[in-house]
């Protein structure tokens, strides 16, 4: 099976260059370890990313996409549309303001939100959206935002995996209502964990501030109020420190990654698991940050569970990940009369997705490696019949 013992190559790999190692050590001396001057660069230079729009900078990706349905007016008795194919926190966050979660099947090509579909679920309840951009592909933003225009919805864009990714040349960020990066550790830039917000205004960025940090507003030196419901949501100057570091590298880290998928479409190219019915991504590298690369599985011409899949993969020293079940077949969604059947094409995906190794340092031979482990097993495993 494996030749000689390759080390094993794991799905994600996060890189922190030496310079950032001695900038969090500079930070860590300095005597202001928390929210402060490496926060306010970050915030700085994330808005320079994001043509000038203004950015506020938060300790997760989870809290952004809340506080932005929050300052988008977001509450109870609202519906959101969104898609069962996310991490479970873009549908939990609903839940958090005390709106109701409305899900849309996804286009099973770009496993995103099916934005032909989203109009029939719009209700006058109907107040905003939040479009997922999986594996940092966005969905037809023209499209979204005729929409959302037509009907007065906002929008809360997730796109904690699209930080790099453009929309017809234009920055995801830079275009846009209320947009959610996440920094956590796998994703493409990483502050170890973080995220930002960015917004129309500095009235709705004062908001952001003041949801970040208790809703405190100070004045002077001894002047002090407090006039919203705020929580703990701000970015230590460590994390911020990192998260510079990564940033930076943001052009470089996105070039590597498509150079990676694209040498994945190379590898795969009348192979046994194509030939077999393996669903590949769509091939994007001009828009798409290749934050994930993807496959499904023709779990019906395998002898093999995912699970078996993956095992078999990890015998070959290869990581995989899954990116994600379908959410509304979670217990808390469930509960809330969510099944089988609903969404059929989510639920697929979600049962039958693998993610492979991409990140930048991995090489082109690792990539010639994951392809022909696939190939061996979906020679070894499949059946055609
Ligand atoms: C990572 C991620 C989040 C949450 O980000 P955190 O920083 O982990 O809170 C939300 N949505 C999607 C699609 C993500 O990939």
């Amino acid at each position: 099976m494996t030749e000689t013992k390759r080390p094993f190559l794991p799905f994600v790999k996060p890189d922190i260059d030496e310079e950032t190692i001695q900038g969090v050590v500079e930070v860590l001396r300095s005597g202001w370890i928390t929210t402060g001057p490496q926060n306010q660069q970050f915030e700085a230079e994330l808005s320079a990313f994001v043509g000038g729009r203004p950015v506020r900078a938060f300790n997760s990706g989870t809290c952004t996409m809340e506080i932005g349905l929050r300052i988008a007016g977001v509450g109870a008795g609202d519906e959101v549309i969104t898609t069962p194919m996310t991490w479970v926190s873009t549908a939990n966050v609903i839940l958090e303001v005390g709106a109701t979660p409305v899900f849309v099947d996804i286009d099973p090509a770009t496993r995103n939100i099916d934005l032909s579909l989203l109009e029939r679920a719009i209700t006058p309840k109907t107040k905003a959206i939040m479009p997922v951009y999986l594996a940092g592909l966005p969905v037809d933003m023209d499209k979204l935002y005729e929409i959302a225009r037509a009907h007065e919805l906002r929008v809360i864009e997730d796109a904690a995996q699209a930080f790099g990714s453009s929309w017809n040349g234009k920055r995801i960020g830079a275009i846009g209502d209320i947009v959610s990066f996440s920094f956590h550790a796998n994703k493409n830039v990483t502050s170890i964990e973080g995220g930002a917000l960015v917004l129309n205004d500095e009235d709705e960025a004062e908001l952001a501030r003041k949801y970040r940090l208790q809703g405190i507003t100070r004045t002077g030196f001894d002047g002090m109020d407090c006039d919203v419901l705020g929580g703990k949501y701000n970015l230590t100057d460590v994390a911020a420190r990192v998260g510079l570091g990564s940033l930076r590298k943001t052009e470089a880290i996105t070039e590597q990654r498509r150079q990676l998928a694209r040498l994945y479409f190379d590898a795969f190219e009348g192979g046994a698991a194509v030939k077999l019915g393996v669903g590949l991504p769509v091939e994007n590298f001009t828009d798409h940050n290749w934050h994930m690369f993807q496959i499904a599985l023709p779990l019906d011409k395998l002898r093999l569970t995912r699970a078996e899949f993956m095992a078999q993969l990890k015998e070959r020293q290869v990581g995989s990940g899954i990116h994600y079940p379908a959410l509304h077949l979670f217990t808390l969604y469930r509960a809330r009369g969510f099944k089988e059947g609903m969404f059929p094409h989510a639920e697929r995906y979600g049962a039958s997705n693998v993610t492979l190794p991409l990140f930048p340092g991995m090489s082109a031979e690792d990539v010639t490696h994951v392809v022909k482990s696939i190939d061996e097993i979906c020679e070894q495993f499949g059946h055609n019949g």
